[in-house]
C-alpha cells in the first residue's frame, strides 16, 4: 500500500466512530477532506489536446493531510527564506506544567492566545534588556512524542534585534533563566485572568484552580534554547520539527484489521518506541490535534509582523545591507511537477500541449458529465501524472 494511502485507510476503516454529530465539527470536516483528497469527490480540472485528456483532481489543503501538509511546509520554508533577513536565529521551546494540559484540552479557545503570550514574553525581554525589536514567529503545537495532549510553543527568534533609535542591529545572548520567568509570569497571569473572568471551564473548583496556579508559579518551568543557526539551517530544522504532523506517515509501520503500529518518541523524547494502538483510539487521538478552522497555525511578531511599520522593516534591511526579496510566486501544480520530476504533465503522448478545457464539480459521476468523455483515471493536483487516452 502506498504510504500516503495509509492514513486514508485508517480513517475509512474507523469512519463509524467519528463521522457523526458528536464529533467536533472541525475534526469531522478535516477527516472527510483528507479521505477525499485527490479524488473526484473534491472535483477536478480537465486538460485536453486533440488526442489526450487529463484529469487533475483537487487536493484538500487540510493541515492534517500528510501530502497537503508536506507541500504547505515546503511552501512555508520558501516564503520565510525570502522574508527573513540573513542573520542568526534560535529555536526557543516554551513548555508549561502538565497540570495545565487538561485545562487547554477542555478549553480549546484558549489555545488561540498561546502564540501571542509566548511572543510577548520574548519581545518584552528583548525590549527591556536591549531596547531592541526581534524577529519572531510563534508556532503552537498540541502534541508530545506519544501523541499526548501537551500544548507548547516553538518560537523562531532572531538572535539579535533592531534598535530603531540608532538604526542598528544588536546581537545578544538569550538569558534562559530570565526568559523562563517572563514566560511563566505571562502564562500564569493569563490563566488567572481567564479564570477570574469566567473564560475558563474546568472540572476543578475555582479555588482549587487558583491554588494550582499559585503552586505551579513557584516551580521552575522547562524551556529550551537551541544553539545559534544560520537562516537556511534554521528553516530546515523548523520544517522538520516545528511543522511536522502529529504522526508523520513514515512513522506508520503496519495497519492490521484492528490496530495501527507506529513509531513515536518516548516520554523523555530521547528514544523511538513502537506503539500498537486500536485504530479507533489512534483516530480519536489524532482528532484532538486538529486545529479549529479559523485558528492561525503560526503568527509573526516583532519587526516583521504584518502590523509593524513598513518604515521599520525597510530601515532594518537597509542597515543590514540586505535586499528585501519579493514573495515567491506559488507554483502551479504543473510547474511543481516539472520542477520535481523534470517532465511537463501538460504535454501529451505525441508531444503536443494540452490545454485547460473545464472543471468537474465535486462528486461528478464519471460518464454522466455532459461534454467530452472522461477517462477513468487521472492525477491528483500535485502527484506525478498518469495519463489516459481518449
Ligand atoms: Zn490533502
Amino acid at each position: 500500500m502506498p504510504k500516503n494511502q495509509s492514513l486514508k485507510q485508517i480513517m475509512a476503516d474507523t469512519r463509524g466512530s467519528w463521522d457523526h454529530d458528536g464529533t467536533h465539527p472541525a475534526v469531522r470536516e478535516n477527516f472527510l477532506k483528507v479521505m477525499e483528497c485527490g479524488t473526484i469527490a473534491l472535483g477536478a480540472e480537465v486538460y485536453a489536446s486533440e488526442t489526450d485528456r487529463l484529469l487533475v483532481y483537487h487536493t484538500c489543503k487540510s493541515r492534517t493531510c500528510p501530502s497537503c501538509g508536506y507541500r504547505a511546509t515546503a511552501w512555508w520554508q520558501d516564503e520565510l527564506q525570502a522574508l527573513l533577513p540573513d542573520v542568526f536565529y534560535v529555536n526557543i521551546h516554551f513548555t508549561m506544567p502538565s497540570f495545565f494540559w487538561p485545562i487547554f484540552q477542555q478549553n480549546r479557545h484558549l489555545l488561540n492566545d498561546l502564540p501571542a503570550i509566548g511572543a510577548s514574553a520574548i519581545k518584552r525581554w528583548a525590549e527591556n534588556r536591549y531596547g531592541v525589536s526581534v524577529i519572531l514567529i510563534s508556532v503552537p503545537q498540541t502534541f508530545g512524542g506519544l501523541l499526548n495532549f501537551n500544548p507548547h510553543l516553538h518560537m523562531l527568534v532572531s538572535a539579535g534585534g533592531f534598535r530603531e533609535s540608532e538604526h542598528s542591529w544588536i546581537r545578544f545572548r538569550f538569558d534562559k533563566a530570565e526568559l523562563m520567568q517572563m514566560w511563566r509570569l505571562a502564562l500564569s497571569a493569563y490563566l488567572w485572568v481567564a479564570l477570574r473572568t469566567g473564560a475558563l471551564r474546568s472540572d476543578w473548583a475555582t479555588e482549587q484552580l487558583l491554588t494550582v496556579l499559585e503552586e505551579q508559579y513557584k516551580r521552575e518551568w522547562i524551556i529550551y534554547i537551541s544553539p545559534y543557526m544560520s537562516r537556511t539551517r534554521f528553516l530546515h530544522y523548523a520544517g522538520r520539527y516545528v511543522r511536522r504532523p502529529p504522526v508523520p506517515l513514515s512513522h506508520i509501520v503496519k495497519i492490521t484489521d484492528e490496530e495501527v503500529q507506529f513509531r513515536a518518541k518516548n516520554r523523555k523524547g530521547k528514544r523511538m518506541v513502537q506503539l500498537l494502538w486500536p485504530k479507533d483510539m489512534f483516530v480519536a487521538t489524532l482528532g484532538e490535534h486538529v486545529p479549529d478552522r479559523y485558528r492561525h497555525a503560526m503568527r509573526h511578531f516583532g519587526v516583521l509582523a504584518p502590523r509593524s511599520k513598513r518604515r521599520t522593516s525597510a530601515a532594518l534591511y537597509a542597515w543590514l545591507k540586505q535586499e528585501r526579496r519579493p514573495r515567491p510566486a506559488r507554483l502551479s501544480w504543473s510547474q511543481s511537477i516539472r520542477m520535481s520530476f523534470g517532465v511537463d504533465p501538460l504535454i501529451d503522448r505525441f508531444g503536443h500541449p494540452m490545454r485547460w478545457v473545464g472543471r468537474l464539480k465535486p462528486n461528478s459521476l464519471i460518464g454522466t458529465t455532459p461534454g467530452p468523455r472522461i477517462p477513468e483515471n487521472g492525477v491528483s493536483g500535485n502527484n506525478k501524472p498518469g495519463r489516459s487516452a481518449l
